[in-house]
């Protein structure tokens, strides 16, 4: 199964508690994040920064533990996710770990043309 960081919330809060910040209280809307799968995990990348991090599909926000989100005064920003998530990850889990990476845009076609070809998976 692809990796998801369960519970962002008290492992965001933890992780700023441990750093002395303040804990984000709400969301900017303004900006957003496309979800992607990355090595089987499931990530974002920080618009701000270069940081990425593990994302929740129960909890669709992003909070970058490098850069804090101070572009956007440290509150969270919302994760868009595809429609077709579990198929995108259906296809994906028939491959090694390390070839599990999807990016936005990434049609399921190009994903299943991918493994036949490298795993002979029709
Ligand atoms: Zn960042």
């Amino acid at each position: 199964m692809i990796k998801s960081q369960i519970g962002i919330e008290n492992f965001t809060k933890n992780f700023l508690r441990k750093c002395g910040k303040p804990f984000p209280v709400s969301t900017h809307e303004g900006v957003a994040v496309k979800a992607e799968i990355n090595y089987g995990r499931l990530i974002a990348k920080c618009p701000f920064c270069t940081g990425a991090e593990l994302i929740d599909r129960n909890d669709k926000r992003f909070f970058c533990l490098s850069c804090f989100n101070k572009s956007v005064n440290g509150n969270w920003i919302r994760v868009e996710f595809p429609d077709n998530l579990t198929e995108i990850e259906a296809v994906l889990e028939q491959r090694t770990e390390t070839n599990q990476n999807w990016q936005h845009g990434e049609e399921v076609m190009f994903l299943k043309s991918e493994n036949t070809k490298n795993l002979g998976v029709v």
